[in-house]
């Protein structure tokens, strides 16, 4: 079983000398355990945050053990009436090829249905970027029918899942990504309305302009995955009463400090702004999750993944991942 551990924390930048490849053999299984081999290992951005051991609001991770993460893939031995051979699950594997489960703590394992949604769904789309996505949208920005809603990171896991759940529900969604080729997947293969390619714009007040174009009637919910001078620009824009879903900061998480232009605009536009992190609402998963099935099933959510091969290749997919080199939801295929 092959594993990557966290060796020594960043300084300031990430890097893979911070994680070791190490080898081990996985223990025997006692009553209640089951023996699962990860198909796929999730990649996400807050595993920076892990790496830290400053206040965060992920746990910090220590050192010399296996990196978490969510993985998928099948039951290969079970000790567990519940659990058989060849099911298929989701569950916090680690970046590692194998992983025993105690399948009786709660949540530690899903069984998922492959039937209409591939396994590596469930890690993405119709997963915790889902969810996070339904949550921001339906919970905290809650749009009307006719509004505006933008969503930075657009093409990433929770940004793909956010344009398709907004379209759903009537909105006009328009998304900001890292080039052209990002964006032009965004409105031809994600459904948003438009997509602005943030690299184009030096400075607030050029991205704000292109905001205004592609936003005529201002905005009115904002989903934050970025940080920095996206939002800056985006609060510029906004309607009075606007919602705005702090999901994440992805611009700061290797230290950079990102400082808020014009936080008097929260005032002057009356600004609903909330933080939120998805995994403190259990409650909203099974329906966030059903919803979300259907439009990878009916083919309404086409989620693109990276795929990086092999757990060796977990640490640089996962520095290239901070560094938006991913397009759409990033994996590692483990066999
Ligand atoms: P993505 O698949 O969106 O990948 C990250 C993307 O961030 C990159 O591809 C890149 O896209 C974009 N990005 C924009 N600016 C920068 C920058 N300065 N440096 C690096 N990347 C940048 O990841 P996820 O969909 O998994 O996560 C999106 C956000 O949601 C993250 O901020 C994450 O922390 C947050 N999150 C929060 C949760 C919560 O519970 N609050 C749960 C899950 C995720 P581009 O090229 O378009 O710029």
């Amino acid at each position: 079983n092959r594993q990557i551990l966290l060796d020594n924390r960043p300084k300031a930048e990430a890097t893979v000398d911070n994680f070791k490849l190490v080898s081990s053999e996985t223990p025997a299984l006692k009553d209640g355990q089951v023996l699962v081999r990860h198909h796929f290992l999730s990649l996400d951005p807050y595993m920076r945050g892990r790496m830290n051991d400053s206040k965060s609001y992920a746990a910090s991770q220590p050192l010399g053990e296996v990196m978490i993460g969510g993985t998928v893939g099948e039951v290969v031995e079970s000790k567990n009436p519940k659990y058989a051979v060849g099911d298929q699950v989701v569950g916090m594997g680690g970046w590692q090829e194998y992983s025993v489960v105690d399948a009786e703590q709660p949540g530690a394992l899903r069984k998922v249905d492959t039937t209409h949604v591939p396994l590596s769904h469930y890690l993405g789309a119709v997963g915790m970027p889902g969810v996070t996505a339904w949550y921001g949208l339906v919970k905290i920005i809650n749009p009307k029918a006719g509004e505006t809603v933008v969503v930075s990171a657009a093409t990433g896991a929770v940004g793909s899942a956010f344009g398709a759940l907004a379209k759903a529900r009537g909105c006009r969604a328009v998304g900001i990504a890292g080039g052209p080729e990002k964006c032009k997947y965004a409105v031809e293969e994600l459904g948003f309305d438009a997509c602005i390619d943030y690299r184009l714009h030096k400075d607030m007040y050029s991205l704000a302009k292109a905001l205004k174009e592609a936003c005529p009637n201002g905005i009115d919910g904002y989903f934050e995955n970025v940080g920095g001078m996206i939002l800056d620009a985006v609060l510029l824009r906004m309607n009075a009463f606007g919602r705005i879903a702090v999901c994440g900061m992805i611009a700061g998480y290797d230290g950079q400090p990102l400082p808020l232009a014009n936080p008097a605009l929260i005032l002057v536009n009356r600004l609903k702004v909330e933080g939120f992190i998805v995994s403190e609402h259990m409650e909203v998963w099974p329906e966030a999750l059903k919803e979300l099935g259907t439009l990878v099933g009916t083919g309404k959510l086409r989620p693109r993944e990276t795929v990086a091969q092999g757990i060796a290749s977990a640490p640089e997919a996962f520095l290239g991942l901070l560094k938006g080199k991913n397009f759409g939801k990033q994996l590692v295929k483990l066999i």
